[in-house]
């Protein structure tokens, strides 16, 4: 079985470059994997967004096929896209992995990576492959806005309604039972295949209702503090419109299911808020019924507040903050 080690960084490159050319879309591609950049064309106002799966902070190498892995890396950065409301268009992948790790398992990372950003309409155009000790991979996605709306965290006005889709909690709760040696069901699975909400965010930036959005990829609670505080304003959330994923229940857990909803993380469910009254609040409904999405209204903007954060979360919620890289607890 070759190892990287074996066949060296630029059999590799050409295996990338192969699959690239079978999988990947071409519009705006002028230059893609080969030459010393990338040249594309792209909108007057692109999207950037860089992220990392590091081995070991993220993940630990059993709890993933590479497959899955790639996918993961992929679905983690371009969540940010959705957030803003735009399309990811081109994706570069700077790979950091090591020696002994098999040739075959690295094709098939990539090529997970680029089906995934193909399904999307995106295009990985380049990157880097350098060697480590452990796994690390950084996606960098370009995207363009949709219908020409951005989503931002700093729009939210008093008497908005809040909306979050899908239920959250279920992936920091699969990355419990991993730890734990479970490798099966549908929280593991929650972690290791993070929704994809481009299509609903790009309907619902185009909606004109949609006041501000987030990703929810560091616990809900933290997640809608960030959006409190861009927009300066406290948010009521109403804990019991929660949807609570019945597995959370079941799985005989840490901590309580809410806990895990409030604070869990690596959700990457959209929360967003709404101005225009129910009126506008149906439409974001039916746009999200209409894609198959669960939606709960789970509170109201309430104030603008020279202190911004969330009102009306239980204590034992609290106690447990999302998650927050050098462990700094805010
Ligand atoms: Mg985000």
């Amino acid at each position: 079985m070759a190892l990287l080690a074996d066949v060296g960084e630029f059999p590799f490159i050409e295996a990338i470059k192969k699959l690239v050319q079978a999988e990947a879309p071409r519009r705006g591609v002028r230059v893609g994997i080969g030459d010393d950049a990338a040249a594309l064309s792209t909108t007057a106002t692109t999207l950037a967004t860089t992220d990392a799966v590091v081995e070991g902070v993220h993940f630990l190498r059993d709890w993933l096929t590479p497959a899955q892995l790639g996918r993961r890396a992929f679905r983690v950065a371009v969540s940010d896209i959705a957030a803003m409301g735009g399309k990811p268009r081109y994706v570069l992948a700077a790979l950091a992995l090591p020696a002994g790790y098999r040739l075959a398992d690295a094709r098939a990372l990539v090529a997970s990576l680029i089906r995934d950003a193909a399904g999307v309409g995106a295009a990985l155009v380049g990157g880097n492959v350098s060697r480590a000790d452990k796994i690390s991979i950084t996606i960098t996605v370009l995207g363009q806005p949709s219908r020409g709306a951005l989503l931002r965290r700093s729009g939210a006005r008093r008497g908005d309604a809040v909306y979050l889709t899908g239920c959250t909690g279920m992936a920091a709760a699969g990355v419990e039972l991993l730890k734990r040696g479970v490798s099966r069901g549908v929280l593991v699975s929650a972690y290791r295949s993070p929704p994809l909400h481009l299509d609903l965010a790009a309907r619902l930036a185009g909606s004109g209702v949609v006041s501000a959005a987030i990703d929810v990829s560091d616990g809900l609670l933290q997640d809608l503090q960030h959006i409190c505080r861009a927009s300066g304003v406290d948010v009521q959330l109403d804990e019991s419109a929660l949807a609570l994923a019945p597995a959370l229940a079941r799985a005989g857990l840490e901590r309580e299911p809410l806990s895990y909803a409030l604070s869990g993380g690596e959700d990457y469910e959209l929360l967003f808020s709404v101005r225009g009254g129910e009126r506008a609040n149906s439409r974001v409904e039916s746009l999200c019924s209409d894609a198959g999405c669960r939606l709960s209204r789970i509170g109201e903007v309430v104030a603008a507040s020279s202190t911004p954060g969330v009102r009306g979360v239980s204590q034992a919620a609290i106690a447990e903050p999302g998650y927050e890289h050098f462990g700094h607890k805010t």
